[in-house]
């Protein structure tokens, strides 16, 4: 699958809900679903019709996808991973997701998106470890850290996002110091510890027929 290059927004929109794609707007007025809580295209404002088992699971598959800014392959080869791990497949798919470097730059509140995350980490400004780490798709383990590069620290970019992530809350298996722009993963993260609203059993149940 290609780049997803239309607007963020009407994912959300075919959701019918927020996702919470794009940082800051998000949170205002200006939000699509807020201002056109309808499915995008021509026949977007008709009465939804009844969607079938396949359709539901299919939907929080989309959805997942979306909320982690991942592809349909890079999204199959997790499903896959997650199943050979032992334990509950749900569970650790998320566990996956969660440990993506984009993602975690994100939830240390460096970046106000994870599409702003991945962009940062592409370009180089983070490193785990003291090493080198921009392939946002890198997974962490438990007693990492992660840094922002002290060149990268000093622009202007990064004051700004110190001075925001000093506001935010860092789940539970994150420790994040926002001074030092740093943050260490104290576990892995547990599905009780991940706030993203999914049915991850229906995606199971997809991908099981
Ligand atoms: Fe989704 Fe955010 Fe756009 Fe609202 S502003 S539709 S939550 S991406």
């Amino acid at each position: 699958m290609g780049r997803y290059t239309d607007s963020v927004c009407r994912q959300c929109r075919r959701e019918g809900e927020k996702l919470f794609l794009k940082g800051d707007r998000c949170y205002s007025v200006k939000c699509a679903v807020e201002k056109r809580p309808f499915v995008p295209g021509q026949h977007g404002q008709k009465r939804r019709q009844k969607t079938s088992e396949y359709g539901l699971q299919l939907r929080e598959k989309q959805k997942t996808k979306r909320i982690y800014g991942v592809s349909e392959k890079q999204f199959r080869n997790t499903f896959e991973k997650a199943d050979r791990q032992q334990g509950v497949t749900g569970d650790n798919l998320l566990a996956l997701l969660e440990r993506r470097l984009d993602n975690v730059v994100f939830r240390m509140g460096m970046a106000s998106s994870r599409k702003e995350a991945r962009q940062l980490v592409n370009h180089d400004h983070f490193t785990i470890n003291g090493k080198k780490a921009n392939i946002p798709s890198m997974l962490v383990k438990a007693g990492d850290v992660i840094q922002v590069k002290e060149a990268s620290a000093e622009s202007p970019k990064f004051e700004e996002l110190k001075a925001a992530a000093a506001y935010k809350t860092a789940p539970e298996w994150l420790e994040v110091n926002a001074d030092s722009l740093t943050g260490r993963v104290l576990s892995l993260p547990t599905r009780d510890q991940i706030d993203t609203a999914v049915s991850e059993h229906l995606i199971v149940e997809l991908y099981s027929r």
